[in-house]
Parts: C-alpha cells; sequence; structure tokens
C-alpha cells in the first residue's frame, strides 16, 4: 500500500516545517495503530507512507477485500481533526494505491511502482480515496460483480453444496462426526471454493440465506444418515460453519431453533462452529446469544484456534465446548517445535478448561501419531478424507 497525505505540502508552507513533523508523527502513530503485528508500516520520504500488509490470502479476490477493508480503516482513523502544536486541529485525508503480490507481481521494486501508480490514480480522482493497481482491478471488479449476480440465484437454481468432512475420534478410529463445507457449482465457472464466494456473500448480506440454506440442508442430511445408513446410527454430530455476518443477525438464535425443531434433529448433535471475528462485537450480547444456543443443547466450537488474537483465559469466558486447532499449526508440529510446543499447551490448558479439542488439517500418520502421543480427542483432515 503506498499512502500519500493530501496537500500536506500547504501544511508545511502555511504552518511550517514544525507543524509538518508533527503532523507525519501523529499519522504514523495512527497507521500503526490499526495495522497487525505482522504489518509493517514505513515512511519512505515526504509525506509518503509505505505498508507492506502480510498473510492477506491467495485467492487474489478476497486478498483485494481484506486490503480495501484496511485501507478504508485508514482513511477513517486519518479524518479525525489532527491537533498538534499550538494551531488549529489541522483537517487532513490520504491517498491510497493498492498492488498485490502475485496478482500484480512478484517483485518488490514493481509492487512498489504498481501502488505508487494506483495511488497518484487515487489523487486523480478527488484524493480521499483508494484505488488498486488498474489492470487487475478492472478484471476483479468485473468477476466480483459477476458471482455476486449469480450468487443470488445460486440457492433457487439448485447450484450449491455441501461436502462433509469427517471428524475422527483418534483413540477408536472411529467417523463420530462431520463439518458441512460449502461449494458452488457454477455454470460457467465450475467448481467455486468457499474461500473465493465467503467474502462477497458477507459484503452483499446474502451470506444469511446461505447460511440458512447449510444449515437446514446440512441438518436435514444428518437425520438420513441416521436413518438410512447402517453406519449411520454411529454418528454423533453434524457441524456447520457461521459467518459473523450470520451470528450477528438480531434472530439468529431463533433461527437456529426453528431450523433445528424444523428438522427434527437433536440439539445436542448440532455443533456450531464460530470465529474469532465474531468476538468483536459487543461481548454481553455474545455470551448472551451463546448461552441461548447452549441451554437449547446445541454445541459451540471456536474454529481456527491460534490464528486470532483471543488467548485461551479470553476463550473461558465464552461457553464453547469444543476447540479446534487451525490447522497452520498442525502442518508443521513435525519440523517446528514451537508449534509443536503449542499445539502441546493448547491441548493441556483445553483440558484444564474442560474443552474437547478437534485438531483440522491432518495429512500425515506422524502428525496423526504425534496428536495420539499427546491425547488429543478428534481430527479431521486430508489423511483420511
Ligand atoms: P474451515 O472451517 O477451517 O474448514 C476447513 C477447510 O480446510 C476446508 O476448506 C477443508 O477442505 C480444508 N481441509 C480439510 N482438511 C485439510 C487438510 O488435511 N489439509 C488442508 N490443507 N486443508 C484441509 P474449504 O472447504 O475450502 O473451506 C474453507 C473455509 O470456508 C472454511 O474453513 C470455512 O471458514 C469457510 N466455509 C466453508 N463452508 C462454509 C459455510 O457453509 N458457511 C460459512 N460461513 N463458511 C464456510
Ligand atoms: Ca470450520
Ligand atoms: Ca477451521
Amino acid at each position: 500500500m503506498f499512502l500519500d497525505l493530501d496537500h500536506f505540502k500547504s501544511v508545511n508552507d502555511s504552518l511550517g516545517h514544525h507543524i509538518g513533523d508533527l503532523l507525519l508523527i501523529e499519522t504514523a502513530t495512527r497507521l500503526t495503530s490499526i495495522c497487525r503485528e505482522e504489518d509493517t508500516v514505513a515512511r519512505l520520504g515526504g509525506d509518503e507512507f509505505v505498508i507492506l500488509l502480510n498473510e492477506l490470502g491467495t485467492d487474489p479476490l478476497s486478498a483485494a477485500n481484506k486490503a480495501e477493508k484496511i485501507a478504508e480503516k485508514i482513511h477513517e482513523v486519518l479524518s479525525h481533526p489532527f491537533n498538534v502544536g499550538q494551531s488549529e486541529p489541522i483537517m487532513t485525508s490520504s491517498s491510497i494505491g493498492i498492488s498485490l503480490v502475485g496478482s500484480d507481481s512478484q517483485n518488490a521494486d514493481d509492487l512498489l511502482k504498481y501502488a505508487d501508480t494506483a495511488m497518484y490514480q487515487a489523487k486523480k480522482e478527488g484524493r480521499n480515496t483508494t484505488r488498486f493497481y488498474q489492470t487487475q482491478m478492472d478484471e476483479w471488479i468485473k468477476k466480483r460483480l459477476f458471482l455476486e449476480n449469480g450468487m443470488r440465484h445460486a440457492i433457487k437454481n439448485g447450484e450449491l453444496e455441501l461436502y462433509y468432512q469427517p471428524v475422527i475420534e483418534i483413540k477408536t478410529k472411529k467417523i463420530i462426526g462431520a463439518e458441512a463445507l460449502l461449494r458452488w457449482n457454477h455454470p460457467e465457472m465450475g467448481l467455486i471454493m468457499p474461500d473465493e464466494m465467503i467474502s462477497i456473500a458477507e459484503e452483499s448480506g446474502l451470506i444469511v440465506p446461505i447460511g440458512e440454506w447449510v444449515m437446514k440442508q446440512s441438518c436435514t442430511q444428518f437425520i438420513e444418515w441416521k436413518k438410512h445408513h447402517p453406519k449411520g446410527g454411529e454418528i454423533e454430530r453434524i457441524a456447520i460453519n457461521v459467518s459473523a455476518i450470520q451470528f450477528r443477525q438480531n434472530n439468529f438464535v431463533d433461527k437456529v431453533i426453528a431450523i433445528v425443531t424444523e428438522t427434527g434433529i437433536l440439539p445436542s448433535m448440532v455443533e456450531i462452529e464460530l470465529t474469532e471475528s465474531m468476538i468483536i462485537d459487543k461481548l454481553d450480547t455474545v455470551i448472551e446469544k451463546m448461552q441461548r444456543l447452549r441451554e437449547f443443547g446445541i454445541n459451540l466450537s471456536m474454529d481456527d484456534f491460534g490464528t486470532g488474537y483471543s488467548s485461551l483465559a479470553y476463550l473461558k469466558r465464552l461457553p464453547f465446548t469444543t476447540l479446534k486447532i487451525d490447522r497452520s499449526f498442525i502442518r508443521d508440529i513435525m519440523s517446528d517445535t514451537d508449534d509443536a510446543v503449542l499445539v502441546e499447551t493448547i491441548l493441556t490448558m483445553a483440558k484444564i478448561f474442560d474443552l474437547d479439542v478437534i485438531a483440522e488439517g491432518v495429512e500425515t500418520v506422524e502428525q496423526f501419531e504425534f496428536l495420539e502421543r499427546h491425547d488429543c480427542r478428534y481430527f479431521q483432515g486430508y489423511l483420511c478424507s
């Protein structure tokens, strides 16, 4: 991200360099305050800043979305008056240009150049705005619109589908449950994975009807297995991913209760997977909703544990039943001692807090044996399915 303050020169010229310097310092403070630990904020010179955002993922569309959100936050923090020196509060804004590793270039010099070009485009288009490096952006906007439009009819046209990944109990090696994972069979583009579609569904609000469909469909499928499949009787749980946007709806809990009642599944056989992003909301409301679900008998798991900010101590305040260790930690347990220690620690702490643990992304026998040795109860992963 290339960032340039709008009209900085006139601040310098009219209020003096000292005030200009203070404004830059305050800008840097605000920028670092909203970036994450793993990001880098640098001043390149003058009033130009470069921000390096790590870990936006490999899908260009979702990376662009995330970068755009951060840019919005930057515009927001810089829109508040700056009280620097003895002068009147100064109002400023910024122009931001963005280029993406991978889709724009792999080369650092190119990326800087492209972000700079995009920044000039932002200035030209009226300042206080964000632009992506152009050639790519046209493509993304087109693709996004195309997907969003198609998504409006996907449920009705029967294009959505659920894949079920088994959850295995490590001690008995038995399938005890399954997680429903969404797929979209697009008539022209083929199979679309959730990483490409969930963020669009969230921003357009379509995640709400889609999420309801997922819940109904997976509960119905679960009952079908129980009734008609010889081994279905042994399965205890169906896990359903719920987006923060869905969870945030006022009537979310009522909807869940209605679907469970309507399909006839036992609430204790339903597990809702939540991510940390929903905890950012007002904690009281979040806890209240979670408690209502728990009282109804539904299980709640914390998905992707370890990737966000919440600590286990924090987690203790929330009525989770299960914790899912993110696959990024499992991936390296055999090679990275830090990750191995981390997983061991999570397992120990989970036991103290009386939480079930599912290790995600288990791909090798070695990983399986590691988890078995450390008393992890369940796993999911390509090792099995
Ligand atoms: P998640 O909840 O962490 O789901 C697990 C993802 O890891 C799935 O990707 C699964 O295919 C993949 N996976 C499973 N085992 C392995 C393994 O051994 N190695 C590796 N490398 N990957 C493995 P998928 O299906 O592409 O889903 C991606 C994400 O999309 C999910 O992550 C979940 O956050 C979201 N998602 C999927 N379905 C839904 C849905 O119905 N609603 C909502 N809101 N989000 C969904
Ligand atoms: Ca999940
Ligand atoms: Ca997960």
